[in-house]
């Protein structure tokens, strides 16, 4: 199992259409950003990267690229998405926090848990949506979100499944090494990433 966390914070704006999740929401004003500023799917974004070690949101796509000027968010949830299945996880859960003093979200709130639940193919269940009022920070023109994630190992393949219940000793040595060596290769995760080097420390 991995474990992900995620923070984007957005300030509103007028003139611009609010969506939050994926979710286009009424409101007087919108939120700023290079993209649509999706405060939750970019935190959404980073925690599932975060997961697998393959950076974050402006690794992929950074707000100096005019192609990202206005995106929808989605594309970069749907990144995110295909590293973790590349990686051989999938979600088990996701829990996340709204900060903002308006719109209120509790009257949207099971909406907003669909709409993320179909965007990540995961069951409403498994998305939690929580929302506070960003009360004595002074906060009250921008919208903040927290998310974590929880991944697990996709099943073992069913043709190594087999492999393991006719094994003798010879053949199981080479069905660990297979596991430990390519199908859950951590290793090769974050590799769209600089490596960090210790030598920096001294
Ligand atoms: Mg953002």
């Amino acid at each position: 199992m991995r474990i992900g966390y995620g923070f984007d914070s957005h300030a509103f704006k007028a003139g611009v259409p609010l969506v939050i999740g994926g979710l286009k929401i009424e409101h007087t004003e919108g939120l700023a950003g290079h993209s649509d500023g999706d405060v939750l799917l970019h935190a959404i974004t980073d925690a599932l990267l975060g997961a697998v070690s393959a950076g974050d949101i402006g690794t992929f796509f950074p707000p100096s690229d005019p192609r990202w000027k206005g995106a929808d968010s989605t594309v970069f949830l749907q990144t995110a998405l295909e590293e973790i299945a590349t990686a051989g996880y999938k979600i088990v859960n996701i829990d996340t926090v709204l900060i903002m003093a308006r719109p209120k979200i509790v009257p949207i709130a099971g909406e907003l848990r669909e709409r993320v639940a179909e965007l990540l193919g995961v069951k409403p269940g498994e998305v939690g949506i929580k929302a506070k009022t960003p009360e004595g920070m002074g906060m009250d023109h921008m919208a903040m979100a927290h998310v974590t994630v929880l991944l697990e190992s996709l099943a073992i393949p069913e043709s190594m499944g087999r492999m393991v219940a006719s094994a003798d000793a010879d053949d199981m040595d080479a069905v660990v090494k297979g596991l430990v060596g390519g199908a859950r290769d951590v290793s090769a995760l974050g590799r769209k990433v600089t490596p960090f080097d210790t030598e920096d420390l001294t």
